[in-house]
């Protein structure tokens, strides 16, 4: 009897695996099919307010770099939005806006962070890792196996930002087969934009 106790919880505790073999390539190669990570919400298409950058000389932020895309709604032309959910262009209404899976995988982690929100990662097989900052609420939970196009959250503030900011997804991109320490992020980051480009921007169904 002990040891089918034995066996059931070691069986439970293992990580869930894979649906599909193709995961282990991760998001594949740019130009693969995905998913936006942020819906079109109300008729409003979701696009990258500002674009990732390796820190250094002649990098924007006086040098810091960005790590991720950003990505908020386009501006209506004409009618008002009010601060802070918006800058110039674009905009993004509190807690009504979802952030998308952008492919198949397993949520690696959900965090509350001071500085981000909260924050989602996703593994996609072996070798990419999705990461969304500055969501307000969380729909999903660590070792939830996940579809694509499925809802991981809200988008919300983002606390660092303070009133100043607006809400928006710091979308992330980590290739793990880059050296570096595992949780690195200046180790594993690359630029999302060229997935970004070809991946389905999608409406509420
Ligand atoms: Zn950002």
């Amino acid at each position: 009897m002990n040891f089918i106790n034995m066996f059931l919880r070691w069986w439970r505790s293992q990580p869930p695996t894979f649906p599909e073999e193709k995961l282990c390539t991760g998001l594949g190669e740019p130009g693969t099919p995905g998913t936006f990570p942020v819906e079109i919400w109300e008729g409003h298409d979701p696009v990258i307010t500002d674009s990732f950058e390796r820190p250094g000389p002649g990098a924007k932020r006086n040098g810091r770099g960005h790590w991720g895309g950003d990505i908020a709604l386009r501006r209506p032309k004409s009618g008002k939005v009010d601060r802070p959910e918006y800058v110039k262009h674009f905009f993004c209404p509190n807690n009504k806006v979802r952030s998308l899976n952008v492919f198949p995988g397993i949520v690696k982690s959900v965090e509350n962070s001071k500085k981000h929100g909260r924050v989602v990662k996703v593994a996609h097989g072996t070798r990419h890792i999705s990461v969304h900052r500055h969501l307000s609420r969380t729909d999903v939970v660590a070792g939830q196996v996940v579809a694509e196009g499925i809802a991981l959250g809200i988008l919300g503030h983002a606390p660092s930002a303070g009133d100043k900011g607006f809400n928006h997804d710091h979308f992330e991109i980590w290739d793990m087969t880059l050296p570096g320490p595992k949780n690195s992020r200046a180790a594993h980051a690359v630029d999302p934009g060229p997935w970004l480009e070809h991946w389905t921007k999608r409406t509420k169904d």
